[in-house]
């Protein structure tokens, strides 16, 4: 690097800290200023920050800490009550790798977490993004985790035209230029706060950022329009028929998803596969969990997941006498309609059984 470009990396820097000192946002997960900050906050923070927003995470970090406030608590127990707490935050494998994780810093690391990026990524759960997270902010580390927020000012402040994705590696070049040798986790959170809070999507707050001055993409008329991205591909759609049956007492079949793969270790209605193609009635009736009357609800049930729409068909029957548990197969229980909230069901299967008591009651 330059000098030049070395000089006006420091003055960014400095006018980002100096401004982050007064408008730091407060979070829950935050140490007050001049404390350390506990590097299990830290983690448990950045794993539920993952594609979610700081207003969902707020009041589920706030249940995990109070239940489980320490990594060793958190490893002690069952993976089925972590899933149920975490039901509603979505993308599910976080929290399966979350248990692991603490199983496995808990266990074999004597409660420490590693210190360095090399040392976090090792662990379930910890990508690139998180590791310069928590190595920054939880130690102090001079490592630059770079997320869509941070690409978004970096973009601006440097003018960069490049489209998404192929610009990823000369937004890291450039935020790593700009990543201090010293409070590098202040650093790495007031990016955060600017592009959570003033270097924003759409409209700027261009006259209230302390970077304005630095900012290329603000002196060339543009910042608004950065990042560019490639266009993205259309998202397709699956379909599913998923079954409401409750039996002579007005409990409702739940079965446990598989452990890997899409929700996995979650609790949901039986349903048919999910596929591209619509299901005509004799081919969902195979699929059924046991032998019922049938009845098709009106409506649909549509739910987006990042790659694809969902839309779901859902049927009602009763299982008087006539269907069994183990015909449903070996992860089916009844449950009762008043224990729901209990249950690790995800937002998806929340908005079915939502329609479901609408359509056909309990
Ligand atoms: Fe973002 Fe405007 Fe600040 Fe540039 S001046 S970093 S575009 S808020």
């Amino acid at each position: 690097m330059t000098r030049a470009a070395r000089e006006s990396a420091d003055s960014v820097s400095v006018a980002l800290l100096s401004w982050y000192d007064r408008h730091a946002r407060r979070l829950p997960w935050r140490a007050p200023p001049g404390e350390t900050p506990d590097p299990y906050r830290v983690w448990l923070s950045e794993i539920m920050l993952q594609q979610t927003t700081v207003v969902t995470v707020a009041p589920y970090f706030q249940n995990f800490i109070e239940r489980w406030p320490r990594v060793e608590s958190l490893a002690a127990a069952p993976l089925e009550e972590v899933l149920t707490a975490w039901a509603g935050l979505g993308y599910y494998a976080r929290a399966r790798n979350l248990h692991a994780c603490a199983r496995k810093v808990a266990g074999e690391l004597g409660g420490r977490f590693p210190d360095d990026e090399a040392g976090l990524r090792a662990l379930p759960g910890i990508g690139p993004y998180t590791a310069a997270a928590v190595a920054a902010i939880a130690f102090g580390r001079k490592a630059t985790p770079l997320d869509g927020n941070i690409e978004r000012v970096v973009a601006r402040l440097f003018d960069v035209e490049t489209p998404l994705p192929r610009a990823k590696p000369e937004l890291r070049r450039l935020a790593e230029r700009l990543t201090p040798e010293r409070r590098a986790g202040d650093h790495a959170q007031a990016m955060m706060d600017l592009g959570a809070t003033v270097c924003l999507p759409r409209g700027p707050k261009c006259l209230l950022c302390p970077l304005q001055a630095a900012c290329a993409g603000t002196a060339a008329g543009r910042a608004e329009a950065l990042p560019r991205r490639a266009p993205k591909a259309a998202r397709p759609t699956r379909h599913a028929v998923a079954f409401w049956v409750l039996d002579e007492a007005g409990a409702v079949l739940l079965r446990r998803r598989p452990p890997k793969g899409l929700l996995g270790g979650m609790m949901e209605l039986p349903s048919t596969e999910w596929r591209e193609a619509p299901w005509s009635e004799g081919e969902a009736v195979v699929q059924a969990p046991l032998a019922a009357e049938w009845r098709a609800l009106p409506g649909r049930v549509r739910h987006t997941f990042t790659h694809f729409h969902f839309e779901i068909e859902v049927w009602a029957g009763r299982a008087d006498g006539g269907g069994s548990v183990s015909e449903a197969g070996e992860t089916a229980r009844w449950v009762r309609l008043d224990d729901l909230g209990g249950e690790a069901l995800p937002s998806v299967m929340r908005k079915i059984v939502r329609h479901a008591l609408a359509q056909a009651g309990g």
